[in-house]
């Protein structure tokens, strides 16, 4: 069991403030995940959390004690890496057993550990294997085997999975979500730029920007009521479409968002007419890429195959009570 504080945490580089005003509550048990865009500081505050870096100012609780100067190895954390960071020369067994001979188990406890863990892992054909000869999906999951053994109270992952390619993301996604419910005593903290990733596997996201806390909360939470335009935009797949000018103030906002899915072929006042530029059909479900003039296309979805040809004209409406509106500085002003 282990709970995180975060109170005011600030983190420098030299001059270059990095990490500012962060205060979380990480609940023991809990699956927190870190998005946000590229160098919004996601890394540095795993990184932080861990002890890799030192905190400028502010402090860190693991179950209420301040751990601001308590050594990486005296955390009970463990962290996996995008890169594997395998030790080539040893087995899988012996990468796995590593830190347990460090701590001085004995051999026939660590062969009870390392074996729990290949099996949880379904690694028990490769424990004599070297890193060399896995697959890329192999290999991470003996990064988080090498985790795993070591019984920690908190995991840290930095996009695990971000070097494997698709359908080795969905199998070994699925494998994390499973080591957390096995693991319901051991707190998760999960970055990723991956929007399925976080949505399918987070209790609640943290979503981050320019090194500080934009907004926390499940995912559902923050796919239905973004505190923020940013927020906004930035969960879910395909994006937000977010329409400004003329349009949104139809609906008496700075700016409207509308979700592929709240928009449906139709006329009206609050119809967007356009120019369909491509369909991607998914067999149950279809998006469709429409040209209205602005830099970027609105992106409609369908259910199920549609027979759209480049050029063709098209008009579409939002679903009333679905019309996310916001004010000039990016707040939330209630649906339209
Ligand atoms: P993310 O993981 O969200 O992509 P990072 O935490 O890696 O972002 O980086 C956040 C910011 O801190 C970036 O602007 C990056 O350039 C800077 N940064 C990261 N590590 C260092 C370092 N060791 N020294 C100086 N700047 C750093
Ligand atoms: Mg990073």
């Amino acid at each position: 069991m282990s709970h995180l504080k975060l109170t005011e945490v600030f983190k420098d580089y030299g001059q270059v403030r990095v990490l500012k005003h962060i205060n979380l509550d990480i609940r023991s048990g809990e699956f927190m995940v870190f998005v946000g865009p590229s160098g919004c500081g996601k890394s540095t505050l795993l990184r932080t959390i861990a002890g890799l870096e030192t905190i400028t100012d502010g402090t860190l609780e693991i179950d209420g004690e301040v751990v601001n100067d308590r050594a990486p190895s005296k955390r009970g954390i463990a962290m996996v890496f995008q890169s594997y960071a395998l030790y080539p020369h040893m087995s899988v067994f012996d990468n796995m057993a590593y830190a347990l001979k460090l701590q001085g188990l004995s051999k026939s406890e660590i062969q009870t550990k390392v074996e729990a863990a290949g099996e949880q892992l379904q690694l028990t054909p490769y424990l004599k294997r070297l890193p060399g000869q896995l697959s890329g999906g192999q290999r991470q999951r003996v990064a988080i085997g090498r985790a795993i053994v070591r019984d920690p109270k908190v995991f840290l992952f930095d996009e695990p999975l971000s070097n494997l390619d698709a359908a080795l993301r969905v199998a070994t996604r699925l494998q994390i979500a499973k080591l957390h419910q096995s693991m319901e005593r051991s707190t998760m903290i999960y970055v990723t730029h991956d929007q399925v990733e976080a949505m399918t596997l987070a209790d609640r996201i943290c979503v981050l920007r320019d090194g500080m806390i934009e907004q926390v909360g499940t995912p559902g939470e923050l796919y239905e009521s973004p505190n923020s335009l940013f927020v906004a935009g930035f969960i879910g797949s395909p994006k937000m479409n977010i329409l400004d000018g003329e349009y949104a103030a139809k609906f008496g906002a700075e700016t409207v968002g509308l979700r592929a899915e709240h928009i449906g072929v139709g006329t009206g006042d609050k119809a967007i007419s356009g120019k369909v530029i491509h369909t991607e059909n998914l067999g149950s479900d279809s998006y469709i890429y429409v040209d209205t003039g602005k830099e970027e296309p609105l992106v409609v979805r369908q259910s199920g195959m549609q027979s759209y040809k480049p050029d063709e004209a098209i008009s579409v409406v939002p679903q009333p009570g679905m019309i996310y509106r916001f004010d000039k500085s990016g707040q939330p002003i209630g649906r339209g």
